[in-house]
Order: C-alpha cells, then structure tokens, then sequence
C-alpha cells in the first residue's frame, strides 16, 4: 500500500531529533522499552536519534513525571545511537521558587548534565502545561534555567504555543483533550512568541531550538526576523501537518528560506514508542521527499503536495549537520553513579508505584 522509498538517500548520518518515549511496555506487542526504536531507527535509515522526555504535567498517562527522565537515560544507556534530552520536574503545580528549594532550576541543570544528558527538554510553552506551571516563560521563576542554560551553552528543545487555530476554532476534540485555547485563561498567540523574544532579549546568546516551527509557517517573516537577530536559534520542522500545507502555498519563498536558513533548521517526526512503525515511515519519507524532490504526494490530512526541492547540501544539515553540531557530535555516554543518585533523590515523585518497582529492577540489573 506505503509507496515509501528507502529514507534519506544521499544524506551521511541522518538524525530523527524528536522523539518521545510514551511508555514502559507496549502491551499490545508484548515488548519492554529497552530497545524499543531500534527497529524504527534502522528501518528508516537513520543513524541517530534523540528522545525528548516529558516529565512534567499532571495529566493521563501518569509516567509524565520524572519517571519519564529516567525511562530516557535507560534507554540512552542500552542503545548507543541515542542522544537524549532530559527535562525540568516540578514537585507540585502551580509551580514557585519556594517549593524547589533543593531542587532550583541550577541543580536539575547540573543534575541532568551529570548524568549524561545531552540537552534539555522543555515542555512548559505548551499552553496546557504553561497554565499547570502558571509562570510566564519570560519571569523571574524561569529566569535562573535560562541564565543556567545560556552559560553553559546547553541546547534547548522547547514547544512554545501550538497551531494558531488552537485559539480561534474550539472544535470538540480540542475542549475534550484541553486544547482549546480562545477562553480567556491562556495568553494569547502573538503573547506567546513576545514571551520568547523577550527571553532571548536577555539572552542572546541562548541555543535554543523551538519545536514545530515554532508554529510560524504563516508568518515566517517574524521568524526570519528572529532567526537573523540571534545566531544561535534553530527551529524544528517537526509536523504539525498544518505546517506544511502552508511551506505548499508559498513553495517559492519557503524553498528560499529552506535555503537561506538551512543552518537553522532541524529535523525530527515526534515519533514515540510504543512504535507505529508505519506512521513513523511515513512521517520520514514525507519530510524528505517534500523538502529533497518535487514529485507529488499525498501528505498531511490527505493534502496533495509538491515538493520544493531544496539544494544538496542544505538537506544534509537538515536532517543532520545542525543538530549533531549542537549535540557535539556524537552522544555523551551515562554516568550510572549520577543516574544512581538522581533515581534515590526523585523516586518518590513517581506517581505508578509499579513503574518505581520496575525502575529498581532497572537499577540493580544495569547501573
Ligand atoms: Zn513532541
């Protein structure tokens, strides 16, 4: 049925940059985690990927806590083409200073680092989870992690807002799954991205990649604009299939900035285990062909797309260079001890009690 060709010809060491991990079993397949994209990432011929846990939240499923950290270090540890984000905990919400004494922002930092983490994962500019944290992204509660992160030069993988839409048409999925963003509670659209400026206002230097294009696929201007003031800012063009029907009908201009940016642009799917292997195929083999040919394809909500076909050696920082420049190349190992002492210092904030059994199991058999 798929009319998939082989994924990335012609680009040396491709890298799927986003990556979730959902769960510690896939129930349906009868599988544990522990090598549970390997056979995403050889099938679509990637060298490398890069998981992005989401540790934070209170909502359904209850592994979005710090067991969701721990799951990615295993995971880095047990698989050696992996890098792995690591992300900020929270012990309650609405989050304040006050409450993480002995747990600030510096000490996940230096923590995560530690245990041989690549980057940092953050969550906290998606509307749902901003308004369970309840402090804007450019206040004082977020300023210590971003002068932590820009001194260090700590590359930022961050989802801020979501597809404009979210806020104009409260469509009955989106109030079911609190994705409905017009009521009045959340910021708007355009505050969102004023939040983002003013952070990297204060720092310039910050080397942050927003996820999604940071959802500016109808004002790419504004982000062109961002791009060229602050050398080290990158986006990701994971779908959001709205994204690319929009690239669709400014083809010219995006393949120009596809172009003129292409070391600014990275690429993941926002794949996650348990594996959909052919969702995940497909998702590779879309993203390529639409920016690597100009053939026609059926893509995101049954759009028809042209590719646009942008030249060789942008492709090849796409889907690799860029991020395995920020990444430093190759992935920093897992220093177990420091894995060790961060699983005794947060286990109690695992709210499946089953899952922190299996987590000491883990530990004992592995670290
Ligand atoms: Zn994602």
């Amino acid at each position: 049925m798929a009319d998939y060709i082989k994924p990335f010809p012609n680009i040396k060491n491709p890298i799927d940059g986003h990556i979730h991990m959902h769960r510690w079993y896939d129930t349906e397949n009868n599988i544990d985690f522990l090598h549970g994209l390997e056979d995403y990432r050889r099938e679509c011929g990637l060298k490398y990927i890069a998981l992005a846990p989401l540790p934070s939240g209170n909502a359904i499923p209850v592994s979005r806590d710090v067991s969701n950290n721990i799951i990615c270090a295993f995971y880095k540890l047990l698989n050696e083409n992996t890098f792995s984000y690591g992300g900020y905990i929270y012990p309650s919400y609405p989050a304040n200073a006050e409450k993480m004494q002995g747990m600030d922002f510096a000490s996940q930092h230096r923590e995560l680092i530690e245990i041989g983490f690549d980057g940092i994962k953050m969550l906290e500019g998606k509307p749902n989870l901003y308004s369970l944290v309840d402090n804007p992204l450019d206040s004082e509660f977020f300023e210590p992690a971003f002068s932590e992160m820009e001194k260090n030069g700590t590359y930022i993988l961050m989802h801020v807002r979501d597809p404009e839409c979210f806020w104009t048409e409260p469509t009955e999925e989106r109030i079911r799954k609190k994705w409905y963003y017009g009521d009045g509670s959340y910021p708007s659209f355009d505050q969102f991205f004023e939040q983002i400026e003013n952070v990297l206002k204060k720092h310039p230097q910050l080397n942050l990649c927003l996820a999604h294009f940071f959802f500016c696929s109808r004002e790419p201007e504004k982000l062109a604009k961002l791009l060229d003031t602050y050398p080290n800012l990158t986006v990701d063009i994971t779908p959001g299939g709205e994204m690319y029907i929009d690239f669709d009908k400014r083809a010219e201009y995006f393949k120009e900035f596809f172009e003129k940016y292409a070391d600014r642009i990275i690429f993941g799917t926002d794949m996650d285990f348990p594996v959909y292997m052919e969702a995940g195929k497909w998702l590779c083999d879309r993203v390529y062909r639409f920016l690597a040919t100009d053939e026609e394809l059926m893509s995101f909500d049954d759009h028809r797309l042209k590719g646009i076909r942008i030249e060789q050696g942008a492709l090849q920082k796409i889907f690799s260079d860029n991020l395995l420049e920020k990444l430093g190349g190759k992935p920093r190992e897992i220093n177990k001890e420091a894995l060790k002492r961060y699983i005794e210092k947060y286990k109690h904030l695992i709210r499946d009690k089953d899952l922190a059994r299996f987590i000491d199991e883990l530990s004992q058999k592995y670290l």
